[in-house]
């Protein structure tokens, strides 16, 4: 009989601390993940509305066929000209947009993958595709 509840109880104290190494790996992980994130910060998601790419998850950026080589970021401009023309590109489809320094348009919405004297500003996948919702939503 104890030789039964000794090793229930070793089994039970096992499972426990195990749990506890679990619980312990998760909060050091936790810890570096914070420390990383104040620390550097240093990670893009494009502005555009209709865009998801975000330097954090390369698996899901998609890069449209038109960018040659590989995907940049670039800030709004400083000027307040050239600011105000990016913004009312890049704000479309969004009820509130805030140019604010560290705003970052990707190469998708840029015919030469960033601004040139011929094309300045982001002129495209600026705003989300509706057909394929209007087909889903079709009446009966
Ligand atoms: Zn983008």
């Amino acid at each position: 009989m104890s030789s039964v509840s000794s090793s229930l109880e070793w089994l039970f104290g096992d499972i426990l601390k195990t749990r506890l190494i679990v619980l312990q790996e998760m909060v050091e992980k936790n810890t570096k993940n914070c420390e990383v994130s104040s620390e550097i910060m240093a990670y893009y998601r494009c502005c555009v509305s209709a865009c998801h790419n975000d330097s954090r998850y390369p698996d899901k950026i998609v890069k449209h066929g038109h960018v040659e080589g590989e995907l940049h970021w670039h800030y709004l401009p400083k000027n307040p000209k050239r600011r105000a023309e990016w913004t009312e590109q890049v704000s479309k489809g969004l009820e509130s947009f805030l140019a604010t320094d560290n705003k970052v348009v990707c190469s998708n919405h840029f015919q030469c993958r960033g601004p040139t004297f011929a094309s300045p500003k982001p002129t495209l996948y600026l705003v989300q595709k509706k057909e394929s919702l209007c087909l889903e939503n079709k009446e009966l």
